[in-house]
């Protein structure tokens, strides 16, 4: 039976049959050989990579079980399905952390590398999938592929980044990284301008592992992208007993009126949290998901921007065009009147992706939040695309709706050697859009 669907930007909405994967040594489910099936994860992302308009999910979330915990070395084996919440519950006692981690911890580990999703060190370390030794694949013939750099090296390549159309991941093997204890040492920093950030950046690389800023994207004039840097690193502090503490602690009931989230609310919440703290520097430690997933204290946060759901936009433009290319996309948006509630912008660094389709490069980056109004809404975008095309740049498709074919292939050149790899039975809402097929 086919039910109405949305991802976390809750828009588009489709309508698709779900399937749960309850075992990772299931056979592939045959639903009707005309049918086609995308894996799905906690749908955390914003726009169609996860949905499957008139075709099946594969949902993961109950295939969701430890295979192995090598405890000296930091080498977990688990379900595909996994939830990194719960993979952090119990790997933070025992003195280890994931390697890269998004902004919110309700993903799983296949959605984390079918987006091959990055962190606050990427910097650092690059990528999640530069951190996995290796995984099967479950394809729509009942084959069984383990993948790794040396085994089915190009399938690897291809799955990392591959937006789930190369088959369904059934478990994955991830390298960790060593802790002392759930803390981070945290420092915040106001800044004043674009410039004030880039300089920011280059001066923590070295010493800081996260860094990130949220920019007020209101701002004009030679306050252009001003905004509060945050950076951090895992502390020495021990200590597992606030652990516990680790909830969501408020939930949106019910979808705001759409009116919420304007140009004066947007404009007065940047202002009041650019001035949030009193002096220019704050240092504390904090428990690692205050750091780390400070949305995840909300749940349904998005019910906030209304029926029609937000359109998230999230581009990188290498470091050359950087700060021009980062200026125009700010003056566009303030020039139409359209500012995002949440802003935020960071230098990747030099390490290169495993994944043919990966979005991370060498550049900056930013993700805008914006409301759904529709016609306006989406002609910024398309102006957006313009600077980011101009620049060399590219969007990512786990926060995009609306991307067209011509922007999405010259983003991705490699997406004709990808096509090569895909499961004939898979396919996704997104795919077909930016393939301009129909349905
Ligand atoms: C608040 C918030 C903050 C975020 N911050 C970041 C960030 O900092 N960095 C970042 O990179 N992303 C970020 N994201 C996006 C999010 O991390 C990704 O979209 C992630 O992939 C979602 O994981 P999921 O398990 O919900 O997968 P879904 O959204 O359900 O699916 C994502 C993709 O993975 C595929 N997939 C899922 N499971 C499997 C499987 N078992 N086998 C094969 N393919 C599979 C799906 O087909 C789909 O193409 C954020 C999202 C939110 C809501």
């Amino acid at each position: 039976m086919k039910e109405d669907y949305l991802s976390w930007g809750r828009y588009p909405k489709v309508s698709q049959e779900i399937y749960n994967v309850l075992w990772r040594s299931e056979s592939f489910p045959k639903i009707n050989a005309s049918t086609s099936y995308l894996p799905y994860g906690m749908g955390r992302s914003y726009g169609d990579v996860c949905l499957n308009n008139e075709g099946v999910i594969l949902r993961t979330a109950s295939m969701a079980r430890y295979i192995s915990f090598d405890e000296r070395n930091g080498i977990i084996r688990c379900d595909a399905g996994v939830c990194l919440h719960d993979l952090l519950q119990f790997i933070v006692p025992k003195g280890w952390f994931v390697p890269v981690t998004p902004g919110t911890r309700y993903v799983t580990i296949g959605g984390m590398i079918a987006n091959d999703i990055h962190g606050k060190n990427h910097h650092r370390v690059g990528t999640f999938g530069c951190h996995v030794n290796s995984f099967e694949l479950l394809r729509s013939d009942g084959s069984r592929l383990s993948c790794s750099q040396k085994e089915n090296p190009d399938l690897f390549a291809a799955t990392v980044g591959g937006l789930g159309l190369t088959g369904l991941i059934t478990w994955a093997e991830i390298r960790l990284s060593k802790i002392a204890g759930p803390y981070i040492d945290t420092e915040t920093i106001r800044f004043d301008n674009l410039a004030d950030f880039f300089e920011l950046s280059k001066e923590s690389d070295k010493a800081w592992e996260y860094t990130v800023a949220w920019i007020d994207s209101l701002a004009k004039g030679k306050s252009l992208g001003r905004g509060l840097f945050m950076r951090g690193n895992h502390s020495d502090k021990t200590g597992t007993e606030k652990l516990a503490e680790i909830k969501q602690k408020l939930t949106i009931p019910f979808d705001a009126p759409s009116s919420l989230l304007n140009k004066y609310s947007i404009k007065l919440f940047n202002n009041a949290y650019y001035r949030k703290q009193f002096s220019r520097t704050v240092h504390k430690p904090q428990l690692y998901d205050k750091f780390f997933y400070p949305l995840d204290g909300i749940g349904q946060w998005n019910r906030l921007y209304g029926k029609k759901g937000l359109l998230q936009y999230q581009c990188v433009v290498p470091a050359e065009a950087g700060n021009n290319a980062i200026s125009d996309i700010l003056s566009q948006c303030i020039s139409k009147g359209q500012g995002s509630f949440l802003s935020v912008l960071k230098v990747f660094g030099k390490k290169k992706s495993p994944g043919l389709l990966s979005f991370p490069r060498e550049g900056v980056t930013l993700a805008l939040d914006f409301p759904n109004r529709g016609k306006e809404t989406f002609s910024l975008l398309d102006t957006l695309d313009k600077i980011v095309l101009k620049a060399g740049g590219a969007v990512y498709p786990a926060k995009d709706a609306r991307m067209d074919s011509t922007s999405f292939k010259t983003y991705y050149p490699n997406w004709n050697e990808f096509a090569e790899y895909i499961d004939p039975q898979f396919s996704s809402s997104f795919w077909r859009r930016v393939m301009e097929q129909t349905g």
